[in-house]
C-alpha cells in the first residue's frame, strides 16, 4: 500500500519516522502478526515486484524467531526450556542460541542489569504471557489482580537469577541449553530459571531483517520492529527522516515527545509506561530490576527516583535493545558513564523522575538544535 503525503500514520507507542523532506515517494508493508506489536517497513520500490519478496523473508525470519523464543508458544525453545527440571538439557534452535549467545555477552557488559533469566519475576510480577492473556496453568502465587508478590517468593527465587550458571553448547550442529541445578523452593514447590527473551528478541530480529533489506539493495526507508526497534535508512533522495519518540507520559507531553533528524541509524527505546500497574501511589512496570526483584525504580528502600524511558540513537538494534532495559534498571550516571566508553558515537535521550521532587527532566547529549523536545521540563546536557 502506498503511504500517501507526507507523514507516515503514527503508531500508539513509542518509535515512528515521518518524512522530513517533502514526503511522497515512500510505501509502506504493515504486519501486526509477530512481537504482539505492529511492525512496519517504509520503502521506494527499487525493481519490479522484488520488494515483496524481501517482505516475505523478513516476515518468515520473524515467524522463525517468534516459533522459537515467545513464552506464548508452548513448544519454543524457551518455554521447554522454561518447563524443564533443573540440571536438564534442553535441545534449543539455532535463533534461539544465537539470541542467547548475544544475551550473555549483553549481561557480562550491563553487569547484569540485562537479565533475561528474569523469567520467573516477569511472571510473578504479572507480565508473562501467562498473566497477560490468562494462558497455562495456575501457579501458587497467582493473584486476583495486580499486586505486590509475597515476600517469600521474592526472595526465595533470587539465586534463580544467575543467568551466567547456564551453560549453551553445539554438538554437531544441534543446540543445546542446560539449566542450572539451583532449585528455589517454597511452600512444598520446585522453581528453578526461567528465561524471558522480551527484552531482546525485537532488536534481534531487527538487525537480521534489515540485513536481508539491505542486502536485497533498498536503502531508502525505515524498518519498524515492535515500535521500541528501528533501523532508520536514508529518506526521500538520500535525505533524513524526522524520527519520533512518544511520550513516556501524558502529563508532560500528549503523543509525540521528542524528534531528531537522521539517516543510517539504529534507534532504540524503552519505558516504564509499556506495561505496568500502580498500587498504592506506586508504578510497578514490566522492567525486572535484578539487584531487588522489584520492578525498575520501585523497590520498597527507594523513593520512585529513575530513569522512566531511555532512547539510543546509533547502537545497533540487539545491543540497543537490551541496553535501553538495562539503562531503567542501572540509571542515568551508569547508563553516561558505560555509552561514553563503549559506544562513543552513540546519541542518547533519558526522560528522568525525581521521586523527591515529583519533577520530571531530559538528559541527553544531543546538542540543542540537533532535536526539538514537545515537553516543557528542563533538559540537562551531558
Ligand atoms: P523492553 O521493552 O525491551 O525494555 O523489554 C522488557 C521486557 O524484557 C519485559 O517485558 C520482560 O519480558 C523482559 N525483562 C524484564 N526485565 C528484564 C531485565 N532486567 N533484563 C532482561 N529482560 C527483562
Ligand atoms: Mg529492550
Amino acid at each position: 500500500m502506498k503511504v500517501k503525503g507526507l507523514a507516515l500514520p503514527l503508531f500508539a507507542l513509542a518509535l515512528t519516522c515521518t518524512c522530513g523532506c517533502g514526503g511522497g515517494g515512500f510505501y509502506k508493508y504493515d504486519t501486526l502478526a509477530y512481537f504482539n506489536a505492529p511492525c512496519r517497513w517504509a520503502f521506494v520500490p527499487a525493481e519490479q515486484g522484488g520488494e515483496k519478496a524481501v517482505w516475505q523473508e523478513v516476515t518468515a525470519l520473524f515467524s522463525d524467531i517468534q516459533t522459537e523464543v515467545s513464552l506464548g508458544v508452548p513448544a519454543s525453545s524457551i518455554s521447554r526450556f522454561n518447563a524443564a527440571k533443573a540440571g536438564e538439557t534442553v535441545e534449543i534452535g539455532a535463533i534461539a542460541y544465537d539470541i542467547l549467545t548475544e544475551a550473555q555477552a549483553l549481561y557480562t557488559e550491563t553487569e547484569g542489569a540485562y537479565n533475561p533469566a528474569a523469567g520467573l519475576y516477569v511472571d510473578l510480577w504479572g507480565f508473562s504471557p501467562r498473566v497477560l492473556n490468562g494462558e497455562g496453568e495456575m501457579r501458587p502465587y497467582d493473584r486476583d489482580k495486580a499486586s505486590v508478590p509475597d515476600e517469600e517468593y521474592l526472595s526465595a527465587f533470587m539465586p534463580l537469577l544467575d543467568f551466567s550458571a547456564l551453560s549453551l553448547f553445539e554438538e554437531e550442529g544441534r543446540y543445546y541449553a542446560k539449566k542450572p541445578e539451583i532449585v528455589a523452593l517454597v511452600d512444598g514447590t520446585e522453581y528453578t530459571m526461567e528465561l524471558d527473551l522480551g527484552g531482546i528478541a525485537k532488536g534481534y530480529a531487527c538487525d537480521k531483517a534489515a540485513k536481508i533489506i539491505r542486502n536485497a539493495g533498498y536503502d531508502l526507508g525505515f524498518l519498524n520492529v515492535g515500535q521500541s526497534s528501528m533501523r532508520v535508512f536514508a529518506g526521500e533522495k538520500g535525505g533524513d527522516w524526522e524520527i519520533e519518540v512518544n511520550s513516556p507520559r501524558a502529563e508532560i507531553s500528549a503523543g509525540r515527545f521528542l524528534s531528531v533528524k537522521g539517516k543510517h541509524v539504529g534507534v532504540s527505546t524503552s519505558g516504564d509506561y509499556e506495561n505496568y500497574f500502580t498500587a498504592e501511589g506506586r508504578r510497578y512496570c514490566h522492567i525486572i530490576d535484578p539487584f531487588t526483584g522489584y520492578p525498575a525504580n520501585a523497590s520498597p528502600s527507594g523513593d520512585g527516583s529513575g530513569v522512566v524511558a531511555a532512547s539510543l540513537f546509533g547502537v545497533p538494534a540487539t545491543a540497543g535493545d537490551a541496553l535501553t532495559t538495562a539503562v531503567l534498571v542501572k540509571g542515568e550516571e551508569w547508563a553516561k558513564a558505560f555509552l561514553k566508553t563503549r559506544y562513543p558515537e552513540a546519541k542518547a535521550v533519558f526522560t528522568v523522575w525525581d521521586g523527591a521532587t515529583g519533577e520530571y527532566s531530559v538528559a541527553t547529549d544531543l546538542k540543542s538544535g540537533e532535536y526539538t523536545l514537545y515537553a516543557e521540563i528542563p533538559v540537562r546536557a551531558f
